[in-house]
């Protein structure tokens, strides 16, 4: 299970929330193991096209206060990552890779991935764990499952973006339906349900 950092709640976010934290209780009263992303930033480093977000240090960088309780949970291991893609951001300084060596740990055959944004953070890191996985760097891993209720994204309306000099409209359902299609396409499993008996 992975879950990433929030942005400014709305309908689709904080439901994306609220599953993601009922998940996390359940997962590790079963004691399955969670690996959550924190997105978190260098003042000095930007990462563009994106504004300055996820400051080191600041409550942006935190998890969610409905999540919170997992950086005391002996069941999750929490990752700061300072790129979009989790995969990427789990490299360390000296080449090991933390997701990797997590799966490999811990021997998980299948992850349920959550968090925000659909068409961001949980797509880049959905498509670079499938090719590893294709690659076999994250053996015994088989399937990469997308749960669309606990994941969501932000919304930048047409009709706001065109008044915003240099802004990309980001319709938030469309964004969304588009973050999932692209992932099934690479070989992910997009579920809209779930049920841990046929897991
Ligand atoms: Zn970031």
């Amino acid at each position: 299970m992975v879950i990433q950092a929030p942005v400014k709640p709305d309908k689709q976010i904080s439901y994306m929330v609220k599953e993601s934290a009922r998940l996390a209780k359940l997962f590790c009263g079963e004691k399955w193991p969670v690996f959550a992303f924190l997105d978190s930033h260098h003042p000095d480093i930007p990462e563009p096209p994106y504004p300055p977000h996820c400051i080191a240090g600041t409550d942006e960088a935190r998890l969610v206060p409905d999540l919170q309780w997992l950086e005391n949970e002996a069941n999750a291991t929490l990752k700061c990552k300072d790129c979009i893609d989790g995969f990427l951001g789990s490299v360390e300084k000296d080449g090991s890779n933390v997701f990797v060596d997590w799966v490999k740990k811990n021997q998980i055959k299948a992850i349920l991935v959550v968090g925000i944004c659909t068409d961001i953070c949980v797509l880049d890191f959905v498509c670079s764990t499938l090719s590893a996985r294709n690659r076999r760097m994250l053996t015994p891993l088989e399937d990469v499952i997308v749960y669309s209720g606990a994941c969501a994204t932000f919304d930048l309306p047409v009709h706001v973006a065109k008044d915003i000099n240099g802004a990309l409209a980001h319709p938030q359902d469309l964004m969304h339906h588009i973050g999932l299609y692209i992932a099934k396409g690479r070989g992910a499993r997009i579920v809209s349900e779930l049920s841990f008996a046929a897991l």
